[in-house]
């Protein structure tokens, strides 16, 4: 997607990019001016076109054709005068982005001329003729038809010139196509389970919405330096280079100050965010040298993930104006951090209460813990299914490398809340709870002021820990899609509020209390799930064999991690929260394994390319070098002198030849292991024979050409080094 045009100015002795548009004023005057929000509805719609599509929005009500009609108008209005020539449907297919077809606004106007239109039929659905979408088979090519619909929950926006309209994208039959209508899908019904289990304690609760805020950390490398690197261009990380002498060890990048250039980049890319409404607020240095972290304010979990596929397309472009390349990989380099996209989730009701944040009362906070257990109780059901939500090929080299969380799930929860999770679950029910009157209750908890989490209480190895008012999924990568995590957890956490209180009804339809029932049902259902909590440390050797004996699931092969969504209780809980039926879950599981085997197999190329192309011919050329020298020695020298000076340049020539011939012969062995996983039909078992037989050699043949990067004159190597991709000057 292409930004704004901008131009080159003088500044000083040098130039500068600006965007030709960039705002005037402070970020209030231009938050939000690309984005077709309720402000510019009020403004552009009929009054009763307005009424209807906020009540539609509010009440979760499709559009009728008149209003539709009438939003479209009013939308390609305020388009037009916002210079947009084009509308796109945007859809996030089960790719790493979105996609986008843009179509003009002109139609013939019968005379030979054309008009602009846009009409409601435009605006609710589209055929999108796209068989070449990943869909895992539910589409044969006779049947290629897909529709895709907009989502009116998500506002639509101008990037260049073109309109965007946020939209779901599902196939003829009605299967999910793309990542949105599971989004959608595990949202209601969040909704509408966690709305029911706060009527156990007020019943005007109307709405229960799910918040995302995002941490999205990524990595700024000179342009220049990119172009020279095809590893970096095709596979958007290194896949050789030795570590550089300097890197992060001295622990001087994380929160230091920002190179000039890079805040230049950033101040950019937050004003392109204001204007497309994303809430930009914290930036800093991570802790890789050219590593950064950009995080917006959390928002509603659809819109939160909107504006963060929006974030990874734009920032590419603004990184362009400012001659770098924005690396999302979660590992580009070896030896240092990699990048992940730390999810902050929570849950808030239409009144206003925070479901994960102790209340003032000890009825709030039981509702609190009510929402806690929950939690627990669905991460340690779903331990395996979360984890294969954040598993990608590219994720893989990030989990379980001891900087970022194990490929393990567990919930941190900290000293103090595990000190109230003990309390709840060991007090008696006689000293635990004392019913006065109607509904008054004293429970046995800790009161408000206790119950202040200390945020301070930090785990760095945990992947997935409460961190005072919200749980924080730091599994996942910064590449990836965050729907992918959000739909699992939704959707678990949505089953394990509807078990819940199906639970405490029966209890209550047997003549328990409510306060009695709801009580017991959480200490049943803590005593099966408390193994999930673990506050130690996650790098540990002794952590793997405990999770192992607690029976979390430690699976590390991502093709296996993958089945953990065809699992059966996967497939239950799917079912019963409406998110995916079997089918959807198969056609999808196809495609996660097509696109690791892609991935596997176009690093395995791009390796064997650059280690034959590139280094081996290097190597030889040094190694000839090397050899002459030798050679010219025992011509000048008596033969045992020469000996004596030449000996350190033989070995040297028969170090080189040594990592020569290995190369060679594994990148042989790589090319066959391909042949060979290439005829197996079977999706799934081809990515597991890519990940098994050919994955291993990326970093055997790695390491050989590691070496003799240590050992080539460095004016011959052929690749920028670590060292200069590295560091913005
Ligand atoms: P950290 O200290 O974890 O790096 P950051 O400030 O970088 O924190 O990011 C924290 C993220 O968590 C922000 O996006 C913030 O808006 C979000 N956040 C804060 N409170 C909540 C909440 N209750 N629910 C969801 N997200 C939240
Ligand atoms: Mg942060």
């Amino acid at each position: 997607m292409s930004l704004l045009r901008f131009r080159v100015v003088k500044e000083g002795f040098g130039k500068k990019a600006v965007a030709v548009d960039e705002p005037q004023g402070r970020p209030p005057r231009y938050f939000g001016q690309q984005v077709f929000n309720r402000e510019k509805m009020f403004a552009y719609l009929p009054k009763k076109a307005y009424d209807a599509v906020i009540s539609a929005i509010d009440n979760k009500r499709p559009l009728s054709r008149e209003t539709a009609d009438a939003v479209a108008k009013g939308m390609k209005h305020w388009a037009m005068d916002m210079g947009a020539t084009h509308y796109t449907h945007w859809l996030h297919p089960l790719t790493d982005g979105t996609a986008e077809k843009h179509d003009s606004f002109i139609e013939p106007d019968g005379k030979g001329g054309v008009v602009e239109e846009f009409s409601g039929k435009l605006l609710i659905q589209q055929e999108v003729d796209a068989s070449s979408f990943p869909n895992g088979g539910i589409r044969n090519t006779f049947e290629a038809r897909g529709y895709s619909a907009w989502d009116i929950s998500s506002p639509a926006f101008i990037i260049g010139k073109t309109l965007c309209i946020p939209t779901i994208f599902i196939s003829y039959t009605g299967e999910s196509l793309d990542y949105k209508t599971p989004l959608l899908r595990a949202l209601n019904t969040m909704d509408e389970a966690a709305t029911q289990v706060c009527r156990l304690f007020d019943e005007t609760v109307g709405r229960v919405y799910s918040y995302l805020g995002w941490e999205q950390e990524y990595f700024l490398v000179d342009e220049s330096l990119v172009v020279a690197r095809p590893d970096i261009v095709m596979t958007g990380r290194t896949l050789m280079g030795h570590e550089s002498a300097k890197n992060q060890q001295l622990e001087d990048h994380y929160f230091g100050s920002i190179p000039s250039r890079v805040e230049a980049f950033m101040r950019d890319l937050e004003i392109e965010c204001h204007k497309l409404g994303i809430p930009a607020k914290t930036r800093h240095n991570e802790v890789a040298p050219n590593q950064f972290e950009m995080a917006p304010i959390y928002e509603e979990t659809n819109i939160a993930n909107d504006h963060n596929l929006l974030l990874m397309s734009i920032m590419k472009e603004v990184a362009k104006r400012h001659n770098f390349r924005v690396l999302l990989h979660e590992k580009p380099f070896a030896g240092v951090n990699g990048s992940g996209k730390h999810c902050n989730w929570s849950l808030g009701t239409d009144t206003g209460v925070p479901l994960f944040t102790p209340g003032k009362t000890p009825e709030q906070n039981l509702q609190f813990l009510v929402f806690m257990v929950n939690v627990l109780s669905a991460v340690w059901k779903h331990n395996g299914l979360l984890k294969a939500s954040i598993s990608s090929a590219s994720n893989a080299y990030r989990l379980g490398a001891n900087e970022a969380p194990p490929a393990i799930i567990s919930i941190f929860m900290g000293k103090q809340m595990s000190g109230v999770i003990d309390k709840l679950l060991s007090s008696t029910t006689d000293a635990f709870l004392n019913i006065d009157g109607k509904s008054q209750v004293t429970l046995d908890l800790p009161q408000t002021t206790e119950l202040m989490i200390d945020n301070t209480d930090r785990n760095r190895t945990s992947p997935f820990a409460f961190t005072g008012n919200r749980f924080e999924f730091r599994a996942v990568g910064s590449s990836a899609n965050c729907a992918s995590a959000m739909i699992a957890l939704n959707a678990a956490v949505a089953n394990e509020l509807m078990e819940f209180k199906s639970a405490v009804d029966a209890r209550m339809a047997g003549g328990d209390g409510k306060m009695q029932a709801i009580v017991t049902v959480l200490r049943q259902m803590l005593a099966e799930c408390k193994d999930i909590v673990f506050d130690g440390n996650g790098y540990s050797d002794e952590w793997k064999a405990e999770a192992a004996r607690r029976g979390l699931d430690c699976e590390t092969s991502i093709p296996l991690i993958f089945d953990r969504y065809l699992s059966k209780e996967s497939v239950e809980m799917f079912k019963n929260t409406g998110v995916f039926n079997e089918l959807e879950l198969k056609a999808r599981n196809e495609v996660k394994w097509e696109i690791y085997t892609k991935k596997i197999q176009i690093e395995a190329r791009v390796l064997g390319d650059l280690a034959l192309n590139h280094i081996v011919p290097v190597a030889t050329r040094y190694q000839s070098v090397l050899l002459d020298n030798a050679l010219k020695m025992k011509q000048l020298f008596t033969p045992d002198k020469a000996e004596a000076l030449a000996s350190q340049d033989i070995e040297e020539i028969e170090k080189i030849a040594g990592h020569i011939t290995a190369i060679r012969s594994q990148v042989g062995e790589m090319v066959e292991a391909r042949k060979v996983a290439n005829r197996i039909t079977s999706e799934r078992d081809k990515a597991i024979a890519y990940h098994d037989t050919v994955a291993p050699l990326l970093d055997t043949i790695r390491r050989h050409i590691d070496k003799l990067e240590l050992m080539v004159d460095n004016q011959m190597w052929p690749l920028p080094k670590y060292r200069e991709l590295l560091f913005i000057k």
